[in-house]
């Protein structure tokens, strides 16, 4: 990473620090968080602070709010969750974030202490990288610490446009997002092996254009297989293809043979008679699904192709699970694939989509070299593109 971190700010002590963290966590019909690994990651950045006296000022999103009334998408339930892990540490939660209002909270703050902002989405300005609005968001704060990886390839008020006005460094988890995902992609260990799952191949195509020039092996499992599969000529009964993208696959696979790229698509999926948890279930192989079946995971014939080339990987990244993993019946190859990963020697990456929360689901988060907290925004790195997030940071010679 060429980019200054916290480590580059020679004293913070009293400072207002403003960490745009990413806290858009997964939650249930009731509000719930199911998974808190964006918070727990944020928690380093957060201490280091606090432990050298900064005056923290927390900023995230939540969701995709319409409005502010969206009260669903308030950080409130994060604030809550964030307390169990910072024992001890006063934590104010503010009702907006910019204003008159936060201003006065964040004028009585004192060092070692933090105030949360609530969600920065409830202000159109905020996507809409208004100047102003980035400039009220500047005034909060002496310095500004980018966290956020899951944000980072938008160009938003929160991750880009403060920048502008403030000092502007990359916190811990953003520093260790961009290292493991950059040399994984410039320089791996290899074999380099890329795993493509997720509901839809349009999604990766970008992906897949870049990791053509850079990997040893590609495999392709989830929905993503039928549009190839269906490119060479299979019959895929009614799972998920995208048709306009026929021609597009088949010179992926051309391509692939031409850069001698190991191209492995599934040869074998589990099927179901509907989409649902009681769907009647049968194996097939992919190129031969029978009318009225669809595709939801891979075969077990596929987990043992993938398996073997995972086994002699020097770097492995996942892109996208291998079936529908929220039903049981449709999520077993994914484990098996998680499973084997989390058993392997090489560099484990989950990034991508819901690829992490996958892993995290089967409890082998710890498992894995890496799982990245931000789907689209590793998804971008993985494309080889800069995240404006990421470029608008001072760079890394610069001691403030
Ligand atoms: P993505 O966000 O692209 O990583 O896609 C994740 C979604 O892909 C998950 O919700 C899975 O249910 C879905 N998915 C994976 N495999 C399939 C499949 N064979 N058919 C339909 N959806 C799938």
């Amino acid at each position: 990473m060429d980019k200054a971190t916290i480590r580059n700010l020679k004293e913070i002590k009293n400072k207002r620090v403003l960490i745009r963290v990413d806290h858009n966590v997964p939650q249930d019909k009731e509000g719930n968080i199911t998974d808190d690994t964006r918070i727990v990651g944020s928690l380093d950045t957060i201490r280091f602070c606090l432990d050298k006296g900064a005056k923290v000022i927390l900023c995230s999103h939540l969701g995709r709010p319409k409005s502010k009334d969206d009260k669903q998408f308030s950080l409130k339930p994060v604030v809550e969750r964030l307390k169990k892990y910072l024992d001890g540490v006063k934590i104010t939660f503010v009702n907006d974030s910019v204003g008159k209002e936060v201003e006065k909270a964040v004028s009585k703050l004192n060092g070692g202490e933090i105030l949360y902002l609530e969600n920065i989405r409830f202000y159109k300005e905020e996507t809409a990288n208004d100047e102003g609005f980035s400039r009220q968001l500047a005034n909060l704060c002496d310095y500004y610490v980018n966290d956020a990886f899951g944000a980072a390839h938008r160009a938003h008020s929160s991750t880009e446009g403060i920048t502008r006005f403030v000092p502007s460094v990359a916190g811990f988890l953003m520093e260790r997002e961009i290292k493991i995902l950059g040399e994984a992609i410039k320089k791996p260990k290899r074999p380099l092996t890329v795993i493509f799952g997720g509901a839809k191949i349009a999604d990766k195509v970008a992906v897949m254009d870049n990791v053509l020039k850079i990997a040893d092996n590609i495999l392709v499992g989830g929905g993503c297989v039928y549009t190839f599969i269906k490119a060479q000529g299979g019959e895929i009964g009614n799972s998920i293809v995208n048709n306009d993208m026929l021609d597009y696959c088949k010179g992926v696979i051309d391509l692939a043979k031409k850069q001698k790229v190991n191209l492995v698509l599934g040869v074998d999926c589990i099927a179901g008679d509907k989409f649902g948890a009681d769907a009647n279930v049968r194996t097939f192989e992919t190129a031969k699904i029978r009318a009225g079946w669809e595709g939801f995971d891979i075969g077990p014939k596929t987990v043992e192709l993938f398996k073997n080339v995972i086994a002699k990987s020097g770097t492995i990244i996942w892109c996208g699970p291998l079936g529908v993993t929220e039903i049981e019946k449709f999520a077993g190859g994914s484990k098996a694939i998680a499973e084997a990963l989390a058993e392997s020697k090489a560099i484990t990456i989950a990034g991508g989509g819901d690829t992490a929360f996958t892993v995290a689901k089967f409890g082998l988060a710890d498992k894995l070299t890496h799982l990245s907290t931000g789907g689209s925004a590793s998804l971008e790195l993985l494309e080889g593109k800069v995240l404006p997030g990421v470029a608008s940071l001072l760079e890394i010679d610069q001691i403030i």
